[in-house]
């Protein structure tokens, strides 16, 4: 993976550049944890050579798992990385598009990138943080939180 810096405008942020072998959430996950940064968000395109999409099923309280075993074309990923109940969380949705022109989309659980996904990864300009939502079981976004 590569990135570089967005020095040349008053917005702060990264551009990352990812290459084929790469997980795009542990990349994301693993670049944010070393440099401290919270409450970002991120947009990307791209491609995979396999993904896992979920979908959240509400009354099982778990991810649908919907594998995706095909290149594909990542039409638009977005997401966010927050603080949730002390944790580095990365929540990730994406749009692949498959040979046919269709698509798969849904909540991203893998996507191993082939031959290139490039990111931008910008500040939200205040703290965001998730707390455990005991009715869905999801780290939802709690903005009353100090
Ligand atoms: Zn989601």
């Amino acid at each position: 993976m590569e990135w570089k810096e967005l020095k040349e405008t008053k917005e702060e942020g990264y551009i990352l550049v990812l290459e084929t072998g790469d997980e795009v959430l542990s990349k994301i996950k693993e670049f944010v944890k070393e440099r401290g940064l919270t409450s970002y968000r991120f947009e990307a395109i791209g491609a995979f050579e396999r993904a896992v999409l979920g979908f959240y099923d509400l009354e099982k309280k778990d991810y649908k798992k919907n594998p995706v075993n095909e290149q594909v074309e990542v039409v638009s990923l977005i997401g966010n990385v927050t603080e949730s109940d002390g944790e580095t969380k990365v929540h990730t949705h994406a749009v692949l598009g498959k040979s046919d022109g269709t698509a798969y989309g849904g909540h991203l659980l893998e996507g191993h990138v082939k031959p290139t996904l490039e990111i931008l990864v910008k500040p939200y300009g205040t703290k965001v943080v998730r707390h455990k939502d005991e009715k869905t079981g999801l780290p939802l976004i709690d903005l009353g939180a100090p």
